[in-house]
């Protein structure tokens, strides 16, 4: 089996094949940082942690770089929309660059909180104005854009292969632009690659056409070409972007570069909240600083990759609780194995049978993930073998240390490096989440009970949390806990 991406370019899966043998060069649009990050985002960033993850799980050396979009975003897609950061930044009577450097910081913390790597370069698009002036530069000489009133548009209707990646067609994207129609544009479907700054616009930078800002679209065209090269092997982000956002950006960049722009088109789906998208504008969205406050961050973890990538995952309080539980369940077995490695001091080979099942398990999660990256099967197959560890470690069989250290290595590369679910360093009672203090504070209360003797209660205790799923066993160096399968 290898690697198989769905790849957006030509709607199918295909045979992962990097441009450069071990070597994949990742592009993902970054976060506009006007506003702290929210479940929509947590998603799309944990979605290609897991890509770049597995792609390194596979031995491939990754260059990821995610762009920090510090200006350019419009409010709407419209013309006359007002530049997102500029607009945070007159509302609280900041620097422009306050505003983002403060939202950076925070989308930063959310995404370690979460676990999800750092990339290796996190290019603002503030930071990139001249190489964007030349891009704009090399389309006005190539004839595929043209000068306006201050503003360089990309002349769609030079560009026969525009509408490839969303799969529109131009007489489509007429009707559509027809109501916002900007008298600067030749065509109403054309483009800004660079847009004239209208008089009190506090973001604003020279150019030959005069003072200005770039499009949206020109940062990504001109930071992947910098810092991957063209062509380059994978290009994500969140589907919504893939019209205008992703298909301008492949339309520019092959124009003026005169070379083919990113080989898989890799894009995940919403998340959404009763069926309807979650979202900023929508004003229905939950942001992660305030998911964090209510559920741990491997619970909302784990609730993001219990579905695959192009599916809708909907945020509801009953799938938060189920993935609370489902991670418990997932983590049992680990907690169990480590326990028993603190204690457990027989030497001797791992265990011939369970080596097996260690390796049918690796095997399988590999060819889930093998599937376009297919989590739930993933964790499906991470549950089974849970199942397995737990018939194991709670038999009467003799488990030498080898067996236990195979079990746990395989939870530390499967879930811990490749998901980023099972840390080395399980949550205990002192920095677990509430639901592990409050199992531990009955745990405790029962012991009491029984050092006075009151069998009746340590007895109802361990019932009615069976009830719950939980199942106590008591040894002797005192009573540990697991979540049933
Ligand atoms: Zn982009």
């Amino acid at each position: 089996m290898a690697l198989q991406v769905y790849n957006y370019l030509t709607r199918r899966k295909e045979v992962f094949q990097p441009i450069h043998e071990g070597f994949v060069g990742m592009y993902v649009c970054g976060p506009t940082v006007y506003g702290h990050a929210h479940i929509g985002h947590a998603k799309v960033y944990i979605t290609f942690d897991i890509v770049h993850r597995y792609l390194e799980y596979l031995g491939y050396r990754v260059r990821y770089v995610q762009n920090i979009t510090d200006v350019g975003h419009l409010t709407d897609d419209a013309d006359e929309g007002e530049d997102k950061v500029a607009r945070q930044a007159r509302r609280e009577r900041l620097e422009p660059m306050e505003i983002a450097e403060f939202y950076t910081r925070s989308y930063f913390e959310d995404m370690d909180a979460l676990n999800v790597l750092r990339p290796d370069i996190s290019p603002r698009a503030s930071g990139h104005i001249p190489e964007q002036i030349e891009l704009a530069q090399l389309l006005i000489e190539k004839g595929y854009a043209y000068v306006s009133n201050g503003s360089v548009f990309f002349s769609v209707r030079s560009w026969p292969s525009y509408g490839k990646l969303s799969g529109r067609n131009l007489d489509e994207l007429e009707e559509g632009a027809r109501l916002a129609v900007n008298p600067d544009k030749r065509d109403p479907r054309d483009f800004a690659v660079w847009r004239a700054a209208k008089p009190g616009h506090i973001m604003r930078w020279k150019s030959p056409w005069g003072e200005g800002f770039p499009g949206w679209h020109a940062e990504c065209s001109v930071m992947a070409m910098k810092y991957l090269g063209l062509p380059f092997d994978i290009h994500g982000g969140g589907l919504e972007n893939i019209f205008p956002h992703n298909e301008s950006e492949i339309a520019q960049s092959e124009a003026a570069y005169g070379k083919e722009f990113a080989r898989y088109w890799i894009l995940n789906n919403m998340v959404t909240v009763n069926g309807v998208k979650m979202g900023k504008s929508l004003g229905n969205f939950t942001t992660i600083k305030d998911a964090l406050a209510r559920h741990s961050a491997m619970t909302l973890r784990f609730f993001i990759l219990s579905s695959h990538y192009r599916s809708t995952t909907d945020f509801t309080a009953e799938a938060l609780d189920s993935a609370a539980r489902g991670y418990e369940r997932l983590i049992g077995p680990v907690r169990l194995t480590r326990e028993k490695l603190r204690h457990t001091e027989s030497d001797g080979e791992v265990d011939a049978a369970f080596a097996e099942v260690i390796r049918r398990h690796r095997e399988q999660f590999v060819a889930a993930m093998d599937d376009d990256f297919n989590t739930p099967q993933a964790l499906a197959v991470l549950f089974d073998f849970g199942r397995e560890v737990n018939t194991l470690l709670n038999s009467d069989r003799m488990v030498t240390r080898a067996t236990l250290e195979a079990i746990d290595t395989l939870y530390r590369a499967l879930g811990g490096a490749v998901l980023g679910l099972i840390p080395d360093k399980l949550p205990t009672s002192a920095e677990g989440g509430l639901e592990v203090q409050l199992i531990e504070l009955i745990i405790r209360l029962r012991a009491e009970a029984r050092a006075r003797k009151d069998w009746a209660t340590a007895d109802a205790i361990r019932a009615e949390l069976a009830k719950l799923g939980i199942v106590l066993e008591d040894r002797p160096e005192g009573t540990t806990w697991r979540m049933t399968q």
